[in-house]
């Protein structure tokens, strides 16, 4: 192993954000070393909905990883069932994260980027110049790092963005089924809000099985097991086995934080960019991934030093919509019955959601649709 190689980009973590990064810069011809610390492909603990919009974003050929198309949402409030909604269009499909995840970094490698498994980094350095990363198998030194290594990023704390995040935290299963009840829940998603408070249930079927999973602040994180355990009886399944049941976080946008620091940029989960709505994290860290391979194509031939574009560009395109859900996130932590019954009833409402999901319409465009948020409260509080 060559200790002193050096790469125009060194890229840590191979999930969505760092898989699309490499693959952008490989493309346009720039040398690109990939340190992954798993073997893949490797499990990620997630439901796989990929929502429609984010579909447009991802390669093709990564289409040959979906495994249902969703079109009907069943929502509820902590069991209390309030509507189900069918959309013409698909909302979502929904996917296996090892498979999704290899697709994307065999992308980057037909591209031209080199990946190292299994190769956790332990340290990372910057010098005026460059950056040098360094794993047990050697050290490697690039003129930009990306940190693209997920929700507790060791790239971030290296360089001293991690500070005091309050991410949500999740547990996830992959429940085998009967095929008559996957057979109902074919292209249909379940929402369950409420049951704990500021977190929500999901069902997403698969092809051979169904992701159940919950969502918790992680104050209330002790009540996840229990209620995990309330909410798949309330589904009355027939004999269903968890095959798989772990835990994770969830990164949620509060609050912007830096995403560069020198040579550094941070993107998908390391920069805190889940929406804080639903819990989707795989939309901006494929939308920041391109963002920061933006930012280091102009950095590079310029010879500058800093990533300054990047943040700008974060600033821009990603915070604002962040900023309109996060505030719309509270609103449903405290009056979830009412907005939930809209977007049941109100047929412009769940006109509004489906947009959302396909990215026909943004946070911003819909807030703007929705005179003030003072007019929202009335129109919530009066029903
Ligand atoms: C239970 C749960 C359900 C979710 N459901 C959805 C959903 O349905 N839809 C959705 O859009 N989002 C969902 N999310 C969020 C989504 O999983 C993340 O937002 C997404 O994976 C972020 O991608 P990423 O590339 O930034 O990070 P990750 O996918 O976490 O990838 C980071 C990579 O970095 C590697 N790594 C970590 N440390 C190091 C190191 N020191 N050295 C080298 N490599 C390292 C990891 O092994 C990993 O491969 C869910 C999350 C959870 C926890």
């Amino acid at each position: 192993m060559n200790l002193n190689q050096f790469y125009d980009v060194i890229v840590i973590g191979a999930g969505p954000a760092g898989a699309t990064a490499a693959a952008e810069l490989a493309a346009s011809g720039l040398s690109l070393l990939i340190l992954e610390k798993s073997n893949l492909p490797r499990y990620k603990c997630c439901g796989g909905g990929i929502t429609y919009k984010t579909a447009q974003l991802l390669p093709p050929a990564v289409r040959a990883c979906f495994e249902d198309t969703i079109d009907t949402f069943r929502l509820s409030l902590n069991g209390d069932s309030l509507f189900e909604n069918v959309s013409a269009q698909p909302l979502m499909y929904t996917v296996r994260r090892d498979q999704l995840d290899l697709a994307l970094v065999e992308r980057a490698t037909a591209g031209g980027a080199r990946l190292l498994q299994n190769t956790p980094v332990n340290r990372v350095w910057q010098n005026p110049d460059d950056v040098e990363v360094e794993t047990g198998a050697g050290t490697w030194r690039a003129r930009f790092v990306i940190g693209a290594d997920g929700a507790e990023s060791f790239t971030a704390a290296q360089v001293g963005l991690l500070s005091g995040t309050e991410n949500l935290v999740a547990l996830e299963a992959e429940v085998l089924v009967a095929a008559s009840d996957l057979e109902k829940w074919r292209s249909r998603a379940a929402l369950d809000q409420g049951r704990i408070s500021g977190g929500y249930a999901w069902v997403f079927p698969k092809s051979d099985h169904l992701s159940i999973g919950l969502v918790s602040p992680p104050d209330q994180a002790k009540k996840l097991r229990s209620q995990y355990q309330e909410y798949q009886d309330s589904l009355n399944l027939a004999g269903p086995v968890i095959e798989r049941l772990s835990g994770a976080q969830i990164p949620v946008f509060r609050a912007p934080r830096p995403v560069t620091k020198g040579r550094v940029a941070l993107v998908g989960d390391a920069a805190g960019l889940a929406d804080p709505i639903t819990g989707e994290g795989i939309y901006n860290a494929v939308v920041s991934a391109s963002l920061a391979a933006t930012a280091i194509r102009q950095a590079l031939p310029a010879g500058h030093s800093d990533l300054s574009l990047y943040a700008a560009l974060v600033a821009e395109k990603i915070i604002p919509q962040l900023e309109v859900a996060a505030m719309y996130s509270h609103l449903l932590v405290r009056v979830p019955r009412p907005i939930l019954k809209m977007l049941g009833r109100d047929s412009r409402v769940w006109a509004n959601f489906c947009h959302l999901l396909r990215g026909e319409r943004d946070y911003l465009d819909i807030h703007n649709r929705v005179t003030t948020l003072g007019g929202l409260s009335q129109l919530v509080f009066r029903r």
